[in-house]
């Protein structure tokens, strides 16, 4: 499709892959696509260990590790395909929207995926009130220290074609872990509405910075590859996957954390809004 003239373009309509808005959401549904994928091999890697690991105290761990996990594997990943199906309508412009490409169907199909198999809200309160808690919060500190080290590897790995990955992927670890103790106390101090209230988008949270973790260890993977002299063209692919994740969509953590830990007061006069 040629439409409009992109900056660089010297005369003639220019293909819409040229544009920096079309590639932005090309790239954001690639991004996303492979992080949700990331989580859920992340998860059918615990559940396999739960079953295989050779020690009952790995086989523990690990299911503990599954445990918490699949609730944002199933809630983080069907949120994207409805979103990710939504971009694919607007990529296409006016022909999205109407029948001959196909990608309104794609939404259609999406859409019930969120609902289905517990809907989305209840898989984040499971999250949230269930898997927290277990161990006394000890799996998912587990889980954000794993996440950690994984950024301090691209701090330390990472060269110039990871941009801002390192401190991006910080934060976004930091404002899930900010988060979690705020959702551990308010569980602790009996205020359930409060931690049920953020579940939503504390879930958002886990996702992106679990997501970007996935992104992350593959990009490091790839720029290992790639010193060693491998030309694969897929390597650089995948730092660069990498880096638009941290820059462009995990910086939404510090707006989720801020929602988790004060977005509560919807809880006093939500109702009266509603009504009005
Ligand atoms: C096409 C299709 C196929 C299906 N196939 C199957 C199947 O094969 N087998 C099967 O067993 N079921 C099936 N279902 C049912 C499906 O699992 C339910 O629709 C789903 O679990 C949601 O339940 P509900 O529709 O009763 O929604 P409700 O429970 O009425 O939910 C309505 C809204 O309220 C929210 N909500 C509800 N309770 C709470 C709460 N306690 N706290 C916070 N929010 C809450 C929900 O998140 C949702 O946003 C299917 C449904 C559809 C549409």
């Amino acid at each position: 499709r040629r439409q409009g003239r992109a900056s660089a373009a010297t005369d003639g309509a220019s293909a819409i892959i040229e544009h920096p808005d079309v590639q932005r959401m090309l790239l954001t549904m690639k991004a996303l696509t492979a992080a949700s994928r990331g989580i859920c091999y992340l998860t059918a890697e615990a559940i396999d260990r739960a079953h295989r690991a050779p020690d009952e105290a790995a086989r523990k761990a690990a299911q503990a590790r599954a445990s918490l996990l699949t609730p944002v594997a199933k809630a983080f990943s069907t949120d994207i395909g409805i979103e990710v199906a939504s971009l694919g309508i607007q990529v296409h412009g006016g022909m999205g929207f109407v029948e001959e490409t196909g990608a309104a169907q794609h939404l259609r199909d999406a859409r019930i995926a969120a609902i289905y198999e517990g809907t989305n809200g209840i898989q984040a309160i499971d999250l949230v009130t269930r898997k927290l808690p277990l161990d006394a919060g000890a799996v998912v500190r587990g889980q954000i220290g794993a996440m950690r080290l994984v950024a301090e590897r691209v701090l330390k790995e990472g060269g110039p074609a990871f941009g801002h990955t390192a401190p991006r992927l910080r934060e976004t670890i930091e404002a899930l872990d900010r988060a979690t103790s705020s959702l551990l106390k308010a569980l602790g101090s009996n205020r359930p509405d409060e931690a049920l209230a953020g579940a939503t988008p504390y879930l958002r949270l886990f996702g992106l910075a679990q997501g970007g973790t996935c992104l992350a260890q593959a990009a490091l993977a790839a720029n290992a590859a790639a010193k060693a002299g491998d030309t694969d063209p897929a390597h650089p692919a995948r730092i660069a996957l990498a880096r638009f994740f941290a820059e462009n969509l995990a910086t939404a953590a510090r707006g989720l954390e801020e929602t988790v830990t004060g977005g509560g007061g919807f809880l006093q006069d939500g109702v009266l809004a509603l009504a009005g």
